[in-house]
């Protein structure tokens, strides 16, 4: 292991999925690059996401092509270079006479969706057979009248950070962990920054900041002085709940009867995972819970659709989501991620808000690409777009020194 720095090009702000995904990037760009996470790798939203690999579907209807083609490819390039961590799982539709989407505006969905995936044999989706209704893991058939079936990635999205963050320490990045970002303040040329790892406060320099806060952006963005640019945003929590039981032929994506939301009943770790729920959330982001409403709210679609499963509840737990501020339905928000830039020319501090796990790679890659005119010209370690992940665990990361 190499001997720890205090001298950087790159420091990032957040060990989720974004922050570590940047931090990867930088380190194959062949920059000097360090992060800080306060608690654990992926303990924020990264660990409380629906572990999809996904186009979104419903980012289709709400017209957001440029988002679902984005993922889509990043959902190709995952599935080759993470096989073990990113696999194409069978997604069901299941139609009923009082589903508000009508089979003909799913097939449309679907193709659309298979066009923006460029016609691969992954993008295939099929109408099953009625026949094939009885041995779908005891779904309802009252009422129903069609059962789209199409393909999607599933992950373990804490995991997934961690190979992230381990590929990122063998092309030679830095991980303090855990440490908090205290504060930092500009000088002419980059930043100096101060992070507490336990009793100890340490001094760093850094020629640019990158803000992965996930929900906690803008109180990071509040440490730096003078503050970058930010934008205005809304917090929406998202419930899961795990129960006990199985899924056997995959995700069945379906609209909740009381609302119409899109709701995923998935097989996770030999049990059924229900989400999500979309509240808007006002306090601290650490303390977000599932409120028994969003519980029962899940548990009440899960019987409308699986009347026989009575799994017990083993767990619930709740994420948020960074959305752009607006009015209306958190739902039908854009769901793109956004980077703000001090300087559009010579960027030194870039905040990243919002996103998908699945766009992480990407993500980064757009990072480097804006901090290309302000860092060194260097020589260029690897492509994180052909980059195998490592599946070891992370045994080298390092704590802060
Ligand atoms: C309910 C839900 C379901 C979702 N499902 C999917 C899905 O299926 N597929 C998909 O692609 N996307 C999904 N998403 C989106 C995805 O999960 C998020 O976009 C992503 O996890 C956000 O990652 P992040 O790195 O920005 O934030 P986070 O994972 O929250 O990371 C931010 C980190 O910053 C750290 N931090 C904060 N302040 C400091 C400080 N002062 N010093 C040091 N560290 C600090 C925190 O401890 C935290 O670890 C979902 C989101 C939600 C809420």
């Amino acid at each position: 292991m190499s001997t720890p720095s205090d001298e950087f090009d790159l420091v990032v702000i957040g060990g989720g999925i974004q922050g570590v995904g940047v931090l990867q990037a930088a380190a194959a760009a062949g920059w000097r690059a360090a992060l800080i996470e306060e608690r654990a790798l992926a303990s924020g939203t990264s660990s409380r996401s629906s572990k999809l690999i996904h186009g979104g579907l419903r980012y289709v209807e709400s017209r957001q092509f440029a988002l679902v083609r984005e993922s889509l490819a990043e959902r190709r390039t995952l599935l080759a270079i993470a096989p073990s961590l990113v696999k194409l799982v069978p997604f069901h539709i299941p139609l009923y006479r009082s589903t508000r989407r009508r089979p003909w505006q799913i097939r449309a969905g679907l193709s659309l969706y298979a066009l923006l995936g460029d016609l691969e044999p992954s993008a295939r989706f099929e109408k099953l057979p009625r026949r094939a209704w009885d041995s779908l893991d005891g779904l309802s058939t009252e009422g129903l009248q069609a059962v789209f079936r199409y393909q999607d990635g599933q992950t373990d999205d804490s995991a997934l950070v961690r190979a992230v963050a381990r590929s990122a320490e063998e092309l030679g990045a830095q991980i303090a962990c855990p440490a908090r970002f205290v504060r930092a303040r500009r000088l002419d040329e980059g930043y100096e920054l101060e992070l507490a790892a336990g009793n100890r406060t340490l001094s760093w320099r850094a020629a640019a900041l990158v803000n992965a806060g996930g929900p906690w952006i803008n109180l990071v963005r509040e440490r730096i002085d003078p503050p970058p640019p930010g934008l205005e945003i809304d917090l929406v929590g998202g419930t899961h709940i795990e129960l006990e039981g199985r899924l056997e032929r995959g995700i069945y994506y379906a609209e909740a009867p009381r609302d119409g939301r899109a709701v995923f009943f998935m097989p996770w770790k030999e049990h059924v995972l229900v989400g999500t729920t979309e509240t808007t959330y006002r306090g601290d982001p650490r303390v977000v819970r599932p409120l028994p409403e969003e519980v029962g709210y899940l548990q009440e679609t899960l019987a409308a659709y699986f009347p026989r499963a009575t799994g017990k509840l083993i767990d619930s737990w709740a994420g948020l989501r960074v959305l752009p501020h607006g009015e209306g339905a958190a739902f039908h928000r854009r769901r793109e991620t956004t980077l703000v830039c001090d300087d559009e020319l010579r960027p030194r501090a870039i905040g990243i808000y919002g996103g998908k796990l699945t766009g992480y790679r990407a993500t980064g890659a757009k990072v480097v690409a804006l901090l290309a005119r302000t860092l060194p010209n260097v020589q260029r370690l690897a492509d994180t777009a052909t980059l195998p992940l490592p599946v070891a665990p992370l045994a080298t990361i390092t704590v802060a020194p």
